[in-house]
């Protein structure tokens, strides 16, 4: 079976890919499928988003395909779980990671000069799957950590050199993708997916 994954994120077809490749025979980026667009995330919650980008794609596709959608997130407990639904777009758009980073140590230092220091925090994924025989099914994971004042590592993308991983020790920039795999949210959010499909 091909799956289409409804996202623009390069990194995340990536985990995506590797993480799917025993359940399906091909994971296709919208650009394998010709499609350019944006879909506007309206929704309120990880789940919502994440259903609403499967839908609008497998509706352009004609329901063809089973189209698979991560929405994703870093809930930040002294910031009252912000970024979450919003931490592609924390700074404003365009979308720009150097940007949300930076606008997070901010506001985690102002907050700190009135509050004592908390960096705790998880990245949350929901992912959703549309498929041809008209299941909608979604899986949810988290993995934990805190949040540096310095950006550690090189690889990954979003968040990830400011998120310590308590389970690897390390940021997940400085982890491979293959260790990162081993217990990021998108790849327990995926598991539990798995499960059902
Ligand atoms: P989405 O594409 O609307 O789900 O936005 C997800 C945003 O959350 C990304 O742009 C990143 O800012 C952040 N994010 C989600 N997953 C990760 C991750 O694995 N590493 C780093 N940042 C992430």
């Amino acid at each position: 079976m091909i799956a289409v994954l409804a996202s623009n994120n390069s990194h995340k077809l990536d985990e995506i890919r590797a993480l799917m490749a025993d359940k399906f025979d091909k994971v296709c980026s919208l650009s394998d499928m010709d499609i350019h667009t944006d879909i506007d995330e309206t929704g309120t919650t990880f789940e919502e988003n994440a259903f609403i980008k499967a839908q609008t794609i497998f509706d352009m596709l004609g329901g063809r395909y089973a189209v698979i959608a991560d929405d994703s997130g870093l809930c930040v407990e002294a910031l009252g779980g912000a970024p979450g639904v919003y931490s592609a777009r924390y700074a404003g758009e365009p979308c720009d990671d150097g940007k949300n980073n930076r606008l997070l140590l901010k506001n985690l230092h102002e907050r700190e000069s009135l509050f004592p220091k908390n960096r705790r925090a998880y990245f949350a994924s929901v992912v959703a799957a549309v498929l041809p025989d008209g299941r909608k099914l979604s899986g949810e994971g988290r993995v934990y950590g805190e949040v540096l004042d310095e950006y550690r590592g090189n690889g990954g993308f979003g968040y990830d050199p400011l998120f310590y991983c308590e389970e690897l020790g390390k940021t997940f920039a400085e982890a491979s993708m293959a260790e990162k795999n081993t217990v990021s949210h998108r790849a327990r959010a995926l598991a539990a997916l798995k499960e059902k499909l």
